[in-house]
């Protein structure tokens, strides 16, 4: 249970919105509210309470060593593809997920993708603040992207030498990988950056020894 969840969860429910059980819990449901809601011009997340609120997220983000205890622990055996891993329950691994449809502009591409649960709210307020934004640009200056991949359980770099990537709990995106290959220069705007990452995502555009610019993450 997290306190400033549930302190959202009861001022969503105070404004007309449905975010599920007021039980401090991130999920799909309160992000669906919060979503709309800034949509809707109902929160302003440039106040200092919603600000507090995404500051208590981004720290609230797993590590490496606690990715497990929050996104689930996946049960596996290497391959059969090079670097690649095999989910042995996948019925019961998918249930760590769901499909949300996201959208960063009105004129843009909707997206129907799995992702994990638990960053179904980073994502979608992510991209409804994101959305907000375009409206405020000239149509040719508006940002949307044309692929988005979430979720594939391997090892980054597709290396079993390497830890498992955050692919694997569905708990990462890559935007565009065509335009933001490693160690190309991002087509993404800074703005569009700055907001996914105040959602409490890492960017890979910042890796020192393997700047990967499509990539951002939500684990610390
Ligand atoms: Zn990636």
């Amino acid at each position: 249970m997290n306190p400033s969840m549930k302190w959202a969860q009861t001022a969503l429910k105070s404004l007309g919105y449905a975010p599920g059980a007021i039980d401090g819990i991130t999920g799909p449901a309160t992000g669906s509210a919060l979503a709309q809601a800034i949509l809707d011009g109902k929160v302003d997340v440039l106040q200092p309470e919603w600000i507090a609120f995404k500051k208590n997220l981004k720290l609230n983000q797993p590590t490496r060593r606690t990715i497990n205890d929050v996104y689930g622990t996946p049960k596996y055996k290497e391959g059969p593809k090079k670097g690649a891993i095999t989910i042995l329950n996948p019925t019961e691994w998918r249930r760590n997920f769901t499909t949300i449809e996201l959208q960063a502009s009105d004129d843009g591409k909707t997206f129907k993708i799995m992702v994990n649960r638990k960053i179904t709210l980073n994502l979608l307020c992510a991209f409804a603040e994101i959305k907000r934004h375009n409206r405020t640009l000239p149509v040719e200056q508006r940002w949307s992207p044309l692929v988005l991949q979430c979720y594939c359980p391997r090892h980054m770099r597709w290396d079993a030498a390497y830890a498992l990537t955050v692919h694997t709990w569905a708990a990462a995106i890559d935007v565009d990988p065509k335009k933001n290959g490693v160690g190309m220069k991002s087509n993404i705007p800074a703005w569009v950056i700055a907001i996914l990452q105040a959602w409490g995502a890492t960017w890979g555009g910042e890796w020192k020894s393997y700047p990967d610019p499509m990539h951002f993450q939500w684990m610390r």
